[in-house]
C-alpha cells in the first residue's frame, strides 16, 4: 500500500444526509484528518471534495473521474449514514469480495475508536462510487447522523476515529499520541557534568534504556 485517493461523499451543492450531524460537513472534516495521518504513515494521498457538481449524477461522475485520474492502490469514500436506526453504528461498504477483509477491519476499527455498534462490512453492487472506481474501493459510513449517541461519540472521538481509519487502511501504526499535558513547548533536561566519560556513558546508557530515548554526551 503506497497510495490512496480519499474523497468526501456528495458535494458542496449536493446535500447528503442531515440530522444531528450534516453528512457533507463532517465528511469534509474526516477526509483531511485521515489524509494527514496517511501522510504521517508515508502514504501518497490524493484528497478530493466535489465543490462544483449541482446534481447527484454529476457528483458521482466527478468523484469517480478524480479517483480514476490518479495512480493509487486504494479508493476510499467517506460518508455518514442515516435512517433513524435506533442503535446506529458504523458500516463499511464494498463491491468486490477481495475488499471484504479490509472493509471488515475498517468497520471494526471505527467501532472500537468511537465505541459504537459494528454493523460490519456490507456488499453493495448498486453504488456509483464502488462500481465506477477502477482500484479496490471501500465506502465508509462512519456513523448515523440521526442517532444522538453516534453523534456524541463521533464528536468526542473524532481524532481517534481518523487515526484508526489511517492505521487500518495501511496496516501500520502511528506514533503514540502526545498526552494532553503537551503545552506545545519543548523542554531540555540538563543532567550536570560527569568527572569521567565512563560515568557519563554509564548514565547515558541507563537512561536511554529506561526511557527509550537517545542522549548525547558533550565535552565541557
Ligand atoms: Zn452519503
Amino acid at each position: 500500500m503506497d497510495s490512496v485517493v480519499i474523497s468526501s461523499g456528495h458535494a458542496k451543492y449536493v446535500s447528503g444526509a442531515i440530522g444531528i450531524l450534516n453528512e457533507v460537513t463532517e465528511a469534509r472534516k474526516v477526509v483531511p484528518q485521515v489524509a494527514k495521518y496517511l501522510k504521517e504513515l508515508v502514504i501518497t494521498v490524493y484528497e478530493f471534495h466535489d465543490d462544483t457538481s449541482k446534481t447527484q449524477k454529476d457528483n458521482i461522475n466527478t468523484i469517480v473521474k478524480y479517483h480514476n485520474s490518479k495512480k493509487r492502490d486504494l479508493d476510499v469514500s467517506v460518508h455518514f449514514n442515516s435512517g433513524t436506526k435506533v442503535t446506529g453504528g458504523v458500516e463499511v461498504l464494498y463491491c468486490t469480495d477481495a475488499q471484504k477483509t479490509i472493509a471488515t477491519k475498517v468497520s471494526s476499527a471505527i467501532s472500537n475508536s468511537l465505541g459504537i455498534r459494528d454493523r460490519g462490512a456490507k456488499k453493495r453492487n448498486d453504488l456509483g462510487f464502488l462500481n465506477g472506481t477502477k482500484q479496490p474501493a471501500i465506502l465508509i459510513e462512519v456513523c448515523f447522523v440521526d442517532v444522538k449517541e453516534n453523534a456524541d461519540a463521533y464528536h468526542k472521538n473524532f481524532d481517534a476515529c481518523c487515526r484508526a481509519i489511517a492505521e487500518t487502511i495501511t496496516n501500520k501504526k502511528l506514533p503514540t499520541k502526545a498526552t494532553s499535558n503537551d503545552d506545545g513547548k519543548r523542554y531540555r533536561l540538563y543532567t550536570g557534568t560527569f568527572a569521567t566519560k565512563v560515568s557519563a556513558t554509564a548514565f547515558k546508557e541507563k537512561v536511554e534504556k529506561e526511557f527509550d530515548i537517545t542522549l548525547q554526551i558533550r565535552e565541557e
